[in-house]
């Protein structure tokens, strides 16, 4: 025996007590079922968004180094302390993939920082 549906006349199972097409309850008394649409919670990482990341961290930390090679005693390499703030920004991400990239980041704008501090003349 099929339970056919009133609304959409499709042949569902006996024991269904909604269509499995359309959700019309098929048996009287039934509240119609409310479809939960669930949120993909496993969401994509923007790569754009991790790509720029990188970009600003890199160019804030090893950018005022590099101006101030080629044009000594500018103090841009103060830019380097801006390369820490992408990594932590990152690092509060809830997505543990986010946090890896923030880490890694958080290397590089230290390693330009330590390039920096090697340019002071102290
Ligand atoms: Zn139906």
């Amino acid at each position: 025996m099929t339970r056919i549906c009133k609304n959409c006349n499709f042949e569902n199972q006996d024991n269904y007590d909604y269509c499995a097409k359309c959700g019309t309850p098929l048996v009287e008394g039934l509240s119609p079922k409310t479809f939960i649409v669930y949120k993909n919670v496993e969401t994509t990482i923007n790569k754009k968004f991790l790509i720029i990341s990188y970009l600003i961290t890199i160019i804030f930390s090893f950018g005022g180094f590099v101006i101030d090679l080629i044009a000594k005693h500018t103090s841009m390499g103060f830019f380097s302390f801006f390369g820490f703030f992408m990594p932590f920004f990152l690092l509060q991400a809830k997505d543990n993939r986010i946090k890896k990239h923030g880490v890694v980041q958080l290397l590089l704008s230290f390693i330009g920082f330590l390039l920096f501090i090697r340019t002071l003349p102290l």
